[in-house]
C-alpha cells in the first residue's frame, strides 16, 4: 500500500512510544508503536527511520524527507530533532494534542478521559474542538494503567486479559485501597483468603474506574464520554464507565494513538 506521508506526530509517553503519519488530508495511513526507552533520543530517531523506511521510500512518491514532525506527551521536551534533518518541529502539551487527535477522529466535542500507563486526563472539548477545561493526574498511580499492572503478576492474569476476567466474574469484592501499595498488599491478603481471581479483578477495574469518574467530576461530563490511552482498550474500562457514569462511552478506532494523532495534524497544519 502506498502511503504519502506529509507530516509526523510523536507521543513519548511514560510506558509507551507512539508515532503517527498523516496524508495531505490528514488521515491517519502510518503508525509505530514501542514501550518507552529511557534513551528517548535513539528511540525517536529509530522510529524516524522506520517512518522514512517504511512509507517514503516503500513508496517512491516523495524525493525528499522534509515532513514536519510535532512532539507531545510526557518527554516531548527531551526530543532532540538531529541537526538540520528537521525543517519544523515543535512541542505541544499532549492536552492539546489529545484534544486535536479525537475531534479529527470523532468530529464532536464532548468529554475525553485518557487513561495511560502511569497518567489519567480528562479534557472538556467544545463543539468546535477547542478546549474548555481539563484535569490531570501525574503523581499518583491510582487511576492510572499501572494499578492494574501491579496486581497482574500477583494474580498471574496477563494484563491484556484482566478485563476480559473481570467481566465473567459473578461476583465483586471491594477494594479499599485507593493506593497502589496498599492495594497490592490487600489483593496478597484475599487471594490467601481464598477469594476468587475474577471477584478481586472485578473490584480492582471498580477501584481504577471510580477514581476516574472522581476527576471526571471536577471538569464536568458534558456527553459524549469519549475514550483514549492504551487501558481503554482493556475491555472492562469502557464498560464500568458507562455503568459508573450512566453515560454511553466512545472510543476511537485508535485509542493508544490519538496524542500521537493530534501531534501529526498540528505538524502539518506547519506546512
Ligand atoms: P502512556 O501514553 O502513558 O505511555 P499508553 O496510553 O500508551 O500510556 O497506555 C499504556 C498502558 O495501556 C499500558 O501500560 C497498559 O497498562 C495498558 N494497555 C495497553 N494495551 C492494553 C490491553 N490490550 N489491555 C489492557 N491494558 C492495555
Amino acid at each position: 500500500m502506498m502511503k504519502e506521508v506529509r507530516a509526523l506526530g510523536v507521543d513519548v509517553g511514560s510506558t509507551t512510544v507512539k508515532m503517527v503519519g498523516v496524508d495531505a488530508e490528514g488521515n491517519l495511513v502510518w503508525h509505530f508503536l514501542e514501550q518507552a526507552d529511557p534513551r528517548v533520543e535513539d528511540q525517536v530517531e529509530r522510529f524516524l527511520a522506520r517512518a522514512r523506511h517504511e512509507t517514503f521510500e516503500a513508496s517512491q512518491t516523495s524525493k525528499v524527507w522534509n515532513a514536519p514532525l510535532v512532539a507531545t506527551g510526557y518527554g516531548r521536551k527531551l526530543v532532540h530533532w538531529p541537526e538540520g534533518h528537521r525543517p519544523a518541529t515543535r512541542s505541544v502539551t499532549e492536552i492539546t494534542c489529545h484534544a486535536k487527535g479525537i475531534y479529527r477522529e470523532l468530529a464532536h466535542g464532548g468529554t475525553l478521559v485518557d487513561i495511560g500507563g502511569q497518567d489519567s486526563k480528562v479534557i472538556g472539548i467544545s463543539p468546535k474542538g477547542d478546549v474548555v477545561d481539563f484535569t490531570m493526574n501525574d503523581k499518583c498511580a491510582a487511576g492510572t494503567g499501572r494499578f492494574l499492572e501491579n496486581t497482574a503478576h500477583r494474580l498471574r492474569v496477563p494484563l491484556e486479559q484482566m478485563g476480559q476476567v473481570a467481566l465473567s466474574a459473578s461476583e465483586e469484592v471491594a477494594i479499599s485501597s485507593t493506593c497502589t501499595v496498599f492495594a497490592e498488599s490487600e489483593v496478597i491478603s484475599l487471594i490467601a483468603h481464598g477469594v476468587a481471581v475474577e471477584a478481586i479483578l472485578r473490584g480492582l477495574h471498580r477501584s481504577l474506574v471510580k477514581r476516574v469518574v472522581a476527576m471526571i467530576r471536577t471538569v464536568g461530563l458534558v456527553p459524549p464520554l469519549m475514550l483514549s490511552g492504551g487501558v481503554v482498550q482493556n475491555p472492562a474500562v469502557p464498560r464500568m464507565l458507562e455503568d459508573e457514569t450512566g453515560e454511553r462511552v466512545i472510543v476511537p478506532r485508535y485509542p493508544q494513538l490519538m496524542g500521537a494523532y493530534g501531534a501529526a495534524l498540528i505538524a502539518l497544519d506547519l506546512r
